[in-house]
């Protein structure tokens, strides 16, 4: 349940994050009654600001487009009880002064109880001595709780990532922890456990004596555009495939929870990730994209260095090893500067017995993250008409037209909300993490050049679907394209 008498301090206030998504998704929740109701925000941050500045910050990616007053008192309401304090991140002192505020603020509260949330939007070169100093500085002990929520980077490989957790550990307890991996926010995300529990028709077939293979696909339409720097040193396989994308697999792949309880969850999770081995180099394809179209190339981005072999387009096949899945593909693909935006995950069944059929597309069961929420499923049916003939369509669920009334929340609101709770089951787990890095570690030191030569990522045009080699690379794994057999009416909403 919701405490009252919480503060959220929000470190890293005057940053990217904080600007797009923390303070967006609090107001939100905020205008939705979803906070504690005297909840209060306080922003923290190096740079210099009076209030009215934080507050034009914090409410500038707020959407208000037709000017609604009832939109623009909640906006007001939500400076009202948000403040400002500046001061660094390495100084005890400072916090000290943080402390003071915070200390000023619950004497206003009637309970004597209080509970501080601390978010940190911060770059993880602070993420320890800021989690240090809150513990020393800042932590209230007279009953209430305390708690931090932090965002990757958790680390580079299993190695660094270990050290970072441990670091952390000193301060903060597991339970006091919660690790957003904001996929886990996402409506269709969460629908997994749904559709795939709740449904003996989709469980039935959930398995490897129905599934050919699994793809789990991320395409982004645009590069780094001039934010190269952040992204070179990380690279597509560590800012998608190892997160979010492998958070998909699991909750997809794993065995029915005991209950929905988050520690029977997560072992699920674990479980099933445990079954993975590392990913071999053989299953791996890099890509590299170059101008096209009149869109700079990625080693054209001047904050990228100019022999980059980073990838930023990979797809990796991932096998798990249990009685369920083994032999099944699991494909995970991210790319950037892509022909399109979609993160969707794709379940192929096998081919039905032959004999009465020939050459009949295969069903499949896509899940459509974003855009537009979707779940599909690609089915063969008899032509209408006079005679016995089989077309591919489909069963769908398009979430836009059939929950007309309903507003699907942004997957930070989601996720602040169980944290607020204190509702672990869709953040990630210490050991969930490692075993995440013990996948990819392997394959991303050979891709660092750690023991050898870098290997050279293929190209592919800016706006296209990605290397050419992309499609024997499915084909390697059985996927098979129904092409162009089947259609999707153009009148149909996307
Ligand atoms: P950011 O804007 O670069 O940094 C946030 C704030 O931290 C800055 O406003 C700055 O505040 C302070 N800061 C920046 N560089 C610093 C440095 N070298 N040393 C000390 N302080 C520094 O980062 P962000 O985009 O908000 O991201 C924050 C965290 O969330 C990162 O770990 C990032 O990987 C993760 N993340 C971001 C996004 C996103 O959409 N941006 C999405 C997912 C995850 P002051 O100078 O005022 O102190
Ligand atoms: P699709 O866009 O035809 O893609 C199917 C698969 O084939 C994907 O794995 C895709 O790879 C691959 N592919 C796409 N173009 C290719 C090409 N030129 N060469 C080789 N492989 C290619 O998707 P679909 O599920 O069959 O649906 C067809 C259309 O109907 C889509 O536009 C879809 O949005 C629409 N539709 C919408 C709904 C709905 O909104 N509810 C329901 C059904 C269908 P990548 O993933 O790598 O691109």
């Amino acid at each position: 349940e919701l405490k009252d008498n919480t503060i959220i301090v929000v470190l890293g206030a005057s940053g990217d994050l904080a600007k797009k998504k923390t303070l967006p998704a609090l107001f939100g929740l905020y205008r939705q009654g979803f906070l504690p109701r005297d909840v209060k925000i306080v922003g923290y941050a190096r740079t210099k600001m009076d209030r009215d500045e934080f507050h034009k910050r914090a409410t500038s990616y707020i959407k208000n487009p037709d000017n609604d007053p009832e939109i623009a008192t909640s906006i007001q309401h939500f400076k009202d009880l948000s403040t400002y304090i500046s001061g660094s991140y390495e100084d005890g002192a400072a916090f000290d002064t943080l402390n003071e505020h915070l200390e000023e603020i619950e004497s206003h509260y009637q309970s004597k109880e209080c509970n501080r949330i601390f978010y940190f939007a911060l770059p993880p070169s602070v993420f320890v001595p800021v989690a240090k100093n809150l513990k020393e500085h800042c932590y209230v002990t007279k009953g209430g709780v305390n708690r931090v929520i932090v965002e990757k980077p958790f680390g580079k490989d299993l190695g660094s990532a270990r050290e970072l957790l441990s670091s952390l550990k000193q301060y903060w307890t597991e339970d006091e922890t919660f690790r957003i991996d904001h996929y886990l926010g996402k409506e269709m995300v969460k629908n997994l456990l749904v559709l795939r529990f709740a449904n003996v028709a989709l469980g039935a077939a959930w398995d490897k004596n129905s599934v050919s293979n699994v793809q789990i696909t991320f395409k982004e339409p645009f590069g780094t555009e001039g934010r190269g720097g952040y992204f070179d040193e990380f690279g597509i396989i560590r800012d998608v495939l190892q997160n979010h994308l492998l958070q998909v697999l699991s909750v997809l792949a794993m065995e029915r929870p005991v209950s929905f309880a988050a520690e029977d969850i997560r072992d699920e999770k674990v479980k099933v990730l445990r079954c993975i081995p590392p990913i071999e180099r053989d299953d791996t394809l890099l890509g590299q994209y170059v101008a096209a179209n009149g869109k700079p190339g990625y080693l054209d981005d001047e904050t990228v260095p100019p022999t980059s072999s980073c990838p930023t387009f990979a797809a990796t096949t991932l096998w798990i090893h249990n009685p369920r899945w083994e032999g099944v593909p699991f494909i995970l693909k991210a790319g950037k500067a892509l022909n399109e935006a979609k993160v969707e995950v794709r379940i192929q069944f096998k081919d039905v017995t032959q004999g009465i059929f020939k050459d009949i597309a295969r069903n499949e069961l896509v899940i459509r993250i974003q855009p537009s929420e979707a779940v599909y499923l690609k089915l063969n049916a008899k032509t209408p008409g006079l005679y016995t003939r089989a077309i591919p369509t489909e069963m769908d669920l398009t979430y836009k037209r059939r929950f007309t009334e309903s507003r699907i929340p942004e997957a930070y609101e989601a996720l602040i909300l169980d944290a607020l709770k204190g509702d672990h089951s869709n953040f990630v787990r210490h050991d969930e993490l490692d075993v995440a890095w013990k996948i990819f570690t392997p394959i991303l030191h050979w891709i660092d050049g750690q023991n050898g030569p870098r290997p050279r990522p293929v190209n592919y045009p800016y706006g296209s679907r990605g290397p050419k080699e992309l499609e024997a690379f499915i084909t390697k794994y059985g996927y098979k394209r129904s092409g162009e057999a089947y259609a999707w009416p153009v009148t149909n909403l996307a």
